[in-house]
């Protein structure tokens, strides 16, 4: 086993750890109490109430009900249904054929959207963004049609931490009377949201990016969308995801999310400072740099770059030697030498697109941590532009 004790970790939107309060809430439900919810006898209705009151939790944060929550095996399952649930179901009940993505979506929703053209012949359109992969509402609005079948935008983007107008984007679809799908698995570790006031039908999550387990997540599905479910089998959650629950990764989400509703102010005042002092002292100290994303309407503790001569890979392999874990791009796309689409999308070239590098704080991440990788961020990029030369 390699030793990462000394390493420090700078890249919280790929993952998190379990925070140990959450370890402990889910510790009963693995071998003491591990009935099946589906059952009738008392093992089972103990862990129907586990579940439910899992269910009641998630529901109080997003405030919406739990009839409206449904527990799927991650963030990628909950995108997944959404998108191939709303567009079969919305073409079977009003022959609706037309889908409306944006170009800076996560793989879960971008595959997904492609695979519903490729195979399954929906038409799949892409809304315009702005430099900073933002989406204009009024965008949304000229290219709305009867015909369409659901909208889907990133809430906050998991590569350049913008953060998206949901909320109006959700008025403008629902004037429309259509379907209005939002990717929330990074926004839901930092930002309010609030289900009974926006305007948004379905909305995804995942609890390994907001200190609860991997494999768990949630989709939630407002009353009336009718979805033809992606897994078929018992009549699991209301009949969208067939399967018997996870209990203990469930429980362990419900409690994340409640810890991060708790405790948000708080992380993101430690958080805001010292991403605004990263990113301030790596534009101002390292020349051939940009910031990705929105400089504002960001993630709280998202700080992304592009380095002009630098290939990204090299870049967080030698940081990585050098004891810090960031990204290039996101998780999904290691070892890929290919530049991010999402990047590319915002309009920069494949040679500026190549050289990104993503730094995300989390909740345990100090200043001095902080400190520490600015000293030696600006050595490493010379010596990739050097190696490169
Ligand atoms: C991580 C992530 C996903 C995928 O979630 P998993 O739980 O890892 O499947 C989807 N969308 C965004 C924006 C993400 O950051």
């Amino acid at each position: 086993m390699m030793d990462l004790s000394t390493k420090i970790y700078l890249d919280y939107a790929a993952t998190t750890p379990v925070d140990e309060r959450v370890v402990e809430a889910m510790l009963p439900y693995f071998s003491r109490d591990f009935g099946n919810p589906s059952s009738v006898h008392g093992f089972g209705q103990q862990a129907e109430a586990a579940l439910e009151n899992a269910r009641e939790r998630i529901a109080s944060v997003l405030q919406t009900s739990a009839s409206e929550i449904v527990f799927t095996s991650c963030g990628t399952e909950s995108d997944n249904l959404a998108l191939r649930g709303a567009v079969l179901s919305q073409r079977t009940q009003r022959g609706a054929n037309h889908l409306l993505i944006t170009p800076v979506e996560h793989h879960a929703v971008g595959h997904t959207a492609e695979q519903l053209a490729r195979y399954y012949g929906f038409e799949l359109e892409y809304l315009p963004i702005d430099q900073y992969g933002c989406v204009d509402p009024q965008d949304v609005k000229a290219r709305i049609r009867p015909d369409t079948a659901l909208v889907s935008v990133i809430y906050a983007n998991n590569e350049i931490g913008t953060i998206n107008p949901v909320d109006e984007i959700g008025v403008v679809c629902r004037e429309h009377g259509v379907l209005f799908h939002t990717d929330a698995v990074q926004a839901a570790a930092h930002l309010p949201i609030n289900l009974e006031a926006a305007q948004i039908d379905l909305l995804a999550i995942g609890a390994h990016k907001f200190y609860g387990p991997k494999g768990v997540g949630a989709l939630f599905i407002r009353k009336g969308s009718n979805l033809v479910p992606s897994q078929t089998g018992g009549a699991q959650e209301y009949g969208m995801r067939a399967g018997t629950q996870n209990i203990p990764y469930i429980v362990g989400m419900a409690e994340a999310l409640r810890l991060a509703r708790l405790e948000r102010s708080e992380r993101s005042g430690k958080l805001i400072p010292m991403r605004d002092r990263l990113i301030g002292q790596v534009l101002e100290e390292i020349p051939g740099v940009r910031l990705t994303g929105h400089p504002e309407r960001r993630l709280p503790n998202h700080a992304s770059f592009v380095f002009e001569g630098v290939d990204g890979n090299t870049l967080s392999m030698m940081l990585d030697g050098a004891g810090f874990a960031c990204s290039s791009g996101s998780a999904c796309k290691t070892g890929n030498p290919e530049p991010s689409g999402v990047l590319l999308a915002l309009g920069l070239s494949p040679a500026w697109a190549l050289g990104s590098l993503r730094v995300t704080l989390g909740k345990g991440t100090t200043p001095q941590e902080v400190d520490q990788f600015l000293s030696v961020l600006p050595g490493v990029v010379e010596r990739v532009r050097a190696l490169q030369g």
